[in-house]
């Protein structure tokens, strides 16, 4: 079987198949399908099939061959995951490695890189937290501060990171740090070394930090909605080998970029189909389970608009014209919002170079959230600040309250999708950085 046939040209779909399906989506789908039959026992371990599926290439059809690829272009790529779903296999895990960290060390990494962690990624050997913002550097991240300095073959990380999801369970850590010495006054950490012609958004580099080791000190923090999703992530002389630098040494604000890119993609997890059974798929749904745990208060994120109109009925709201105005322009906004996600799928699967719809959604997001907290307060009164027993729908209205403001800041806050479809979609003048060119060290940060 070889992905190189199952592109081959000319091939239209089978009947079961959309309309609109890309030339060699039948054939892609007749090999995911024989290939499970051969293969899929629900008797084996998570382990041994994700084995089997990585060295098959069908974990992750459009990466590299060699990197439990097939090398498929993107809508074949899809064909061949939706009929792994269609078998009701499971398929890789889901979240921050696959979606972000491999993708990133498949464009950056180097062979060692790849060969030590895309495949225990792919197989869930391993998980993964992004240790880029800091306190006094988010949205302006090339204000990093967290120092990396050599010693011998490796290096030594300190410093500190914050708002790292996942960091307390993670194996390793994507980490940005400061790899020339020159940091900025304010901090009162200038050094003798420091060279006075690096600009800040050089000097940085990339490193996959091992997470476990004595130089890392993770501390939960408890948030608003009571959720300890974040860590704070201090590093005293943590220990990195050298060969664990993503790209070049001081070549870092490349990567960081790809990752940014990457990660407005970030998809939510898909629940386990109902039909899932075996040793397998018990040890995936265990897997998700555990992974899920930091991100499960994020429907409530995203402002439950689909609990409106229930909720305007059960409450006997529904009949208000003020209420009703408000909803209709909730299921508007989401409405629009879910067209655009599509034509931006459409684009990608015809091979298309990504278009304005990664900030237009992430911003669309934002204003439905908050749109739906509104209708929610307008529905609940006062009484939907309250928690637990007894409360709105057992606490859920507050806890959305609570949590919609997270959704304007995670993965670039509202102000920043702003300036970026200011700048690069609608060509108004750059927004003015006047410590783009300068030394480090003469950047106020924070
Ligand atoms: C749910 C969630 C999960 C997260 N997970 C992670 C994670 O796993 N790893 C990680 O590294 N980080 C993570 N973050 C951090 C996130 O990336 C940062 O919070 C975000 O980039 C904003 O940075 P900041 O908090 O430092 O705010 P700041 O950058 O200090 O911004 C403060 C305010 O100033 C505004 N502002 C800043 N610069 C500009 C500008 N140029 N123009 C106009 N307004 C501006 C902002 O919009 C904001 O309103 C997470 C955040 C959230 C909410």
């Amino acid at each position: 079987m070889s992905g190189g046939r199952a592109g081959g040209a000319g091939v239209r779909s089978e009947p079961d198949g959309a309309s609109d399906e890309p030339d060699g989506a039948a054939a892609v789908r007749r090999e995911v399908r024989q290939w499970i039959a051969e293969h899929w026992d629900p008797g084996l371990s998570l382990a041994e099939w994700r084995a089997l599926l990585a060295d098959s290439g069908w974990a992750c059809p459009s990466w590299p061959r060699a990197w439990c690829g097939r090398s498929l272009p993107g809508a074949l790529g899809a064909v061949a995951a939706g009929e792994l779903r269609r078998a009701v296999v499971p398929g890789p895990p889901e979240g921050l490695g696959m979606m972000l960290v491999a993708p990133v060390l498949l464009e950056h990494g180097s062979e060692g890189l790849k060969r030590r962690f895309i495949r225990a990624t792919v197989t869930g050997q391993i998980t993964w937290c992004q240790l880029f913002s800091e306190p006094g550097a988010g949205s302006d991240l090339a204000g990093i501060a967290t120092r990396a300095e050599r010693d011998g073959d490796e290096w030594l990380v300190t410093g500190q990171k914050v708002w790292s999801t996942g960091a307390a369970t993670a194996d390793f850590g994507l980490l940005l740090a400061r790899s020339d010495p020159d940091v900025p006054k304010h901090l009162g950490l200038l050094l003798a070394r420091s060279d006075p012609d690096v600009p800040k958004h050089r000097g940085i580099t990339a490193f996959v930090l091992p997470m476990r080791q004595p130089g890392v000190l993770v501390r939960p923090l408890r948030q608003m909605n009571g959720h300890r999703s974040f860590n704070e992530v201090f590093f005293d002389a943590a220990r990195v080998p050298d060969g664990h630098v993503i790209g070049e040494a001081g070549g870092g604000w490349t990567v960081a970029r790809a990752t940014l890119a990457h990660e407005r993609r970030l998809a939510a997890f898909p629940a386990p189909p109902a039909t899932a059974h075996g040793r397998a798929w018990r040890e995936a749904i265990a897997e998700r389970t555990a992974a899920a745990e930091p991100h499960k208060w994020y429907p409530q994120r995203a402002g439950r608009p689909d609990l409106a109109v229930p909720q305007a009925q059960a409450l006997h709201r529904a009949a208000d014209p003020v209420v009703r105005q408000e909803i209709a322009r909730l299921i508007e906004l989401a409405w629009s919002a879910r067209w655009m996600a599509e034509r931006a799928a459409a684009a990608r699967a015809a091979g298309l170079p990504p278009g304005p719809e990664g900030s237009l959604g992430k911003l669309a997001s934002s204003k439905i959230a908050r749109q739906a907290a509104r209708v929610h307060t307008l529905i609940a009164g006062a009484s939907g600040m309250l928690a637990g027993p007894g409360s709105p729908l057992d606490g859920i209205i507050a806890e959305i309250l609570v949590s919609v403001p997270g959704i304007s800041i995670a993965g670039g806050t509202d102000e920043i999708q702003r300036n970026i479809i200011a700048e690069r979609i609608l060509g108004l003048p750059r927004e003015p950085d006047i410590s783009k060119d300068l030394p480090f060290r003469q950047v106020r940060a924070g």
